[in-house]
Parts: C-alpha cells; sequence; structure tokens
C-alpha cells in the first residue's frame, strides 16, 4: 500500500538547481522532499566544467549582452556562499581556482584589447603578464596575451556533496517518478514506488529529464532544446592546471580548458568550447586526433607523454530557444501547480533559486506543513566525480 507524504514544495531532479533550490527553501522554513531518479549532481552538473561564469564569455563578439549582464553578480555570490558569507553556507567546498583566463595563442586579441579594457569590463577583466601568468604561458615560447577573468572555476562534486548535507533528510531515491494528473490539468501527486508526495508546489528541475516528466504530465509546454557536446579529456601526472579560454576567430571560445582531480592524484584536463560543440558528432578518435592537434599548435612546449586520452558525449539542456540561442537567464516559468525550470549554467543556480522563490512568494504559497519522516526511505548517492567514471 502506498503512504502519502505530504510536503510544502516538492522538487524533481537533484543536480545543482534542484539541491541549490531545495537548500535555499529549507532555510525560508518551506518543506521540502527531493525526488532524484539517478545519482545527486550526476546529469550535466558534475560534466560541467564548474566555471562560475561572471559574462566575459560572452562579451567576446566585442559588446556586453544582456547575458554578460544578467550573469554578472554570480561570481561574488559563489564567493561569499563559499566564504560562509553568503546565502548558503558552502564552506568546504573546493576552489580549483580563483581565477579563469582568456588567452590569446598570437595577436587576435589585439582588435578587442580597447574594448576589454572599456569601462564596462573594468573590475572584470585584466590583461597579466609576467610573473602574473599562469605557470602554464610562463614558458618563452608563448608568444600570446593572457587576461585574468574574476571569475572562478569549483569542483563541482564537493559542491554537490554540500548541498547534499544542507538537503537534510529531505532527499528521496526513485528511479522512475511518475506525476499524475488532477483533473484541472495540475499535478495531483508524484507517484513513487511504494509512496506518493503532495505538495503545494512541485518544481521539475530534472535537467534533461524534465522533458519526459512534462510528457508524463501531458504537457508539451515549455519546450526543452539539446546543445549536443563531445567533451575531451586528457589524463596525466604531470599536466600543469590550465583553466582558461583560448580566444579563435570566432566570438565562443575556440577551446576551453578546465583541470580537475583525479582520485589517484593524477590531473585531467577536460576540453570544452568550440572544440566540442563542432565535435559533437564526430567519431571519438578523430576528435581526439584534432584535439591534439589543437594542443600541440597552441602548447607546443606543454609535453602530452604518457597521457590518457577519451571524449564524453554529453547534452545541454534549455528552454527551446530560435536558432539555438543561448538563454540569458536561469529560466522558471509557472505551469498550474508546479514550476518548470532550466537553470541553462551551473553558475546561474542562485539566480534559479531567486526567481522560484519570487513566485512562491506572488502565488502567496507559505509554509505549512510539518516535516515528513523519511527516515525509512531509499536516500540517493552523490555522483562520483565523471574523470573517475571515464578513466576507471
Ligand atoms: C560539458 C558541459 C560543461 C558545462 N560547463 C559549465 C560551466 O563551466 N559553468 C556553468 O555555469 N555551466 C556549465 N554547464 C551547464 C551546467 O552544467 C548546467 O546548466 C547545470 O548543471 C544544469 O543543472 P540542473 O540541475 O538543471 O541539471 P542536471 O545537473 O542535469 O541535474 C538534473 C538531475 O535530475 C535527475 N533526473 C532526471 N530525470 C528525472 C526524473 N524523471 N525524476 C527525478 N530526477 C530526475 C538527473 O538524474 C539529474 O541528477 C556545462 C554543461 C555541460 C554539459
Amino acid at each position: 500500500m502506498s503512504t502519502t507524504l505530504e510536503t510544502d514544495i516538492c522538487i524533481l531532479g537533484g543536480g545543482i538547481a534542484g539541491l541549490w533550490l531545495n537548500a535555499r527553501l529549507r532555510q525560508l522554513g518551506y518543506t521540502t522532499l527531493l525526488v532524484e531518479r539517478g545519482a545527486l549532481g550526476g546529469g550535466q552538473s558534475v560534466k560541467s566544467q564548474g566555471i562560475i561564469h561572471g559574462g566575459t564569455k560572452y562579451a567576446l563578439n566585442g559588446k556586453l549582452s544582456s547575458a554578460a549582464e544578467a550573469i554578472a553578480d554570480m561570481p561574488d555570490r559563489w564567493r561569499a556562499c563559499l566564504d560562509g558569507t553568503g546565502e548558503l553556507d558552502l564552506q568546504g567546498v573546493r576552489v580549483l581556482s580563483e581565477h579563469h583566463y582568456l588567452w590569446s595563442p598570437g595577436s587576435l586579441i589585439s582588435n578587442l584589447a580597447g574594448f576589454f579594457a572599456s569601462k564596462a569590463l573594468r573590475g572584470r577583466v585584466e590583461q597579466i603578464k609576467g610573473t602574473q601568468l599562469p605557470t602554464v604561458f610562463a614558458d618563452r615560447a608563448f608568444k600570446g596575451k593572457v587576461y585574468q577573468l574574476a571569475e572562478l572555476v569549483i569542483d563541482v562534486p564537493t559542491a554537490i556533496q554540500r548541498l547534499a548535507e544542507l538537503a537534510g533528510d529531505s532527499l528521496i531515491a526513485d528511479s522512475s517518478p511518475h506525476l499524475q494528473r488532477a483533473s484541472d490539468g495540475g499535478i495531483e501527486a508524484v507517484r513513487l514506488q511504494h509512496h506518493q508526495v503532495k505538495a503545494q508546489r512541485y518544481i521539475l528541475s530534472a535537467g534533461e529529464g524534465t522533458e519526459s516528466l512534462l510528457s508524463d504530465w501531458q504537457q508539451d509546454k515549455p519546450a526543452m532544446q539539446r546543445r549536443p557536446l563531445q567533451m575531451v579529456l586528457v589524463k596525466g601526472a604531470a599536466l600543469p592546471p590550465l583553466f582558461a579560454h583560448c580566444l579563435g576567430s570566432s566570438p565562443k571560445p575556440r577551446m576551453t580548458v578546465t583541470t580537475h582531480p583525479c582520485a589517484d592524484g593524477q590531473w585531467c584536463w577536460y576540453l570544452g568550447g568550440d572544440l566540442a560543440e563542432q565535435g559533437a558528432g564526430q567519431a571519438p578518435d578523430e576528435l581526439i586526433a584534432k584535439a591534439k592537434r589543437e594542443l600541440q599548435e597552441l602548447l607546443p612546449w606543454i609535453s602530452l607523454e604518457g597521457t590518457r586520452w577519451t571524449t564524453l558525449p554529453v547534452n545541454r539542456a534549455e528552454p527551446a530557444q530560435s536558432g539555438l540561442v543561448r538563454p540569458d537567464t536561469a529560466f522558471v516559468q509557472p505551469v498550474a501547480n508546479a514550476l518548470v525550470s532550466w537553470p541553462t549554467k551551473l553558475a546561474l543556480a542562485p539566480n534559479l533559486a531567486d526567481q522560484v522563490i519570487e513566485q512562491l512568494q506572488s502565488q502567496q504559497v507559505v509554509p505549512h506543513a510539518s516535516t515528513p519522516i523519511t527516515d525509512t526511505l531509499t536516500k540517493p548517492k552523490v555522483s562520483a566525480p565523471v574523470w573517475d567514471i571515464c578513466f576507471p
């Protein structure tokens, strides 16, 4: 027989969006239950590069777009949380780099140099030279320019772990939650294997899985788009830390490199940007060969001897936009007694939570359920780091 668990808010999906929101709502006194189908963070979140963007990447076409404006205060909000002075206490989450960088292999950046020095970007982008350069560029063979961005890079698995701690006993594992449709078109309940959850509001934050939750609920809007990528991973003991966008000839980074710790003490370079976008449909061997050529051309003084290589196909899930245009902010849309959400970026999880809280307040949804007893329910695990999954 199925038992009913009553809660104020039921969240579906425990990636960065669902977990961040869950922690904020609990702080505000709402009772919450978060249902996760797989491992916490195991969708896009642990496969992300962990860059807490401040929008500079979107300024590469020489002007500040609305995306750049919307995201500008995210690094400061995350930093405050990491220091223990922000909206959530994320002390203990590992920061992989205090800065992300932008580098041009040659003179390409010169036509953007004036823009980077402009008032609009003051304090967000700073050209660095000599001893300020990250070790990877401190080689006589390097002829390009390096800009330091006011953006940081975090170790996402430790962030997911910390947010799971902040979730207390609100997490439930269930391999196939089903949305039961109410006669007014809203959600009647979330059916789990042995229980059902009834809530004042349901938040769909299941990343790519939100599409099938919507179809289960017989809702065709809002529509979702997938942005396919194929990331390249390089593992080696001697790889120096590198956190940078390499500027190419288009407004998108030619390659974005971040560096991540593997369980055996080695490092993994995670290569994204245009390389991963253009490489989405490519055979892994061909893409790896292209990535090797790129690194040999861009950083010929770095030895890749003894490194191991693989690729990871992964989709970004976002609200559908015409022409696969990049959405500017987190997306939250009310649908009956639910809110459908995609953060569109890990960095925008705080913005997604703000929007949900605003919606709850404007819909006068106030905390009133007592804490449901969940101690006999199975808890979801935190996903292993993707570098350890890809290089077992
Ligand atoms: C390769 C890559 C690199 C990226 N790099 C960056 C970056 O550097 N900086 C940045 O800001 N953003 C980055 N992003 C974007 C960022 O990763 C995503 O926007 C963000 O992680 C999405 O979080 P989410 O919680 O919405 O989704 P997800 O992390 O995908 O989490 C969704 C969760 O829902 C669960 N789920 C699915 N279906 C169901 C269901 N039916 N019921 C219950 N649970 C369900 C999944 O198991 C998963 O745990 C990157 C994305 C990719 C793919």
